[in-house]
């Protein structure tokens, strides 16, 4: 039952991909252009068309190529703001009439910078959308300052916080996503002190071991599920776990090699011991 909507929902895409094109989501850094990836730089002397934030500097809308059409959609762009709804319309409206569409944003596109809506509205309209990271704020501007942002004396966590809610006013963090680097041996404890804190069991969680190289693996499954993941995790390589609602994206993205089914395997074998 599975395999069958997981392959009508892939004809329906390949049927609707055929007339669209790809956007990319850009992550253009904390400003010095010397800090663009060179995957950046790729992707945008590709581009047919290029829709970037007020973030994005003079320098490195320079490098564009000259004849791609250029947009700011970025909140100081005039007395005419542009809602996200408005940016994500045009983001759909772009890939239908060109080729290759980037949407471009100052330091990572998926650290408080909307990208997961744009991610989600585009998928959901079955364009292609690929991820492309940047230095966020975070590690440009501690660098610059010269601050290391984990000591193993000093500090061994870090929280991005945004500050505020949607609306604007001050918000406390909220279901904070937690990224455990160096974590797969202590996922048991991990997973432990996580319940005590209150997290539910069916909090989605993602190992990703190799990420962004071509042996790269996703597993998802949820918190319960997490020390049987690390367990079965091949070990070969760096691994990091994602823990929160977000991590549910992994497991929806239908171009990643999931690995979903490790866990009904888990399931099965489980249930195959205890009878
Ligand atoms: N996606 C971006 C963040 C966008 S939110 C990223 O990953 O960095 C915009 C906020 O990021 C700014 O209000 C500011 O707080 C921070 N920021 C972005 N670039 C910065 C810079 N060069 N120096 C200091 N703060 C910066």
């Amino acid at each position: 039952m599975k395999n069958i909507t997981l392959s009508l929902n892939k004809s329906t895409q390949n049927a609707n991909t055929q007339k669209l094109g790809k956007v990319w989501l850009v992550g253009g850094g904390p400003g010095d252009p010397e800090l663009l990836t060179l995957k950046a730089m790729r992707v945008m002397s590709e581009a047919d068309i290029v829709l970037y934030d007020s973030l994005i500097s003079e320098e490195i809308l320079a490098m564009l190529p000259k004849k791609c059409t250029r947009i700011h959609v970025g909140k100081r762009c005039g007395a005419h703001k542009m809602t996200q709804v408005d940016i994500q319309k045009l983001l759909l409206t772009s890939a239908r009439k060109y080729n290759r569409v980037v949407r471009l944003k100052g330091g990572d596109p998926f650290i408080f910078g909307r990208g997961g809506e744009e991610l989600e509205y585009l998928q959901a309209h079955g364009v292609e959308v690929d991820i492309v990271p940047g230095i966020t704020a975070a590690g440009g501007c501690a660098a610059a300052a010269k601050i290391p942002l984990t000591h193993r004396e000093y500090g061994n966590a870090l929280m991005l916080d945004s500050g505020h809610s949607q609306y604007g006013e001050y918000q406390k963090s909220q279901n904070p996503t937690r990224v455990f680097y160096m974590g797969v041996k202590q996922a048991g404890m991990i997973t432990a002190n996580l319940l005590c804190e209150g997290l539910s069991d069916s909090t989605p969680v993602a190992l990703i071991a190799n990420g962004t190289l071509p042996n790269q693996e996703v597993h998802t499954g949820v918190l319960m599920d997490l020390p049987y993941l690390a367990e079965r995790y091949s070990g070969a390589g760096p691994a990091l776990i994602i823990v929160g609602e977000v991590a549910a994206f992994a497991a929806r993205n239908q171009n990643q090699k999931m690995v979903q089914d490790t866990v009904d395997a888990l399931a099965q074998e489980v249930g195959e011991a205890v009878a």
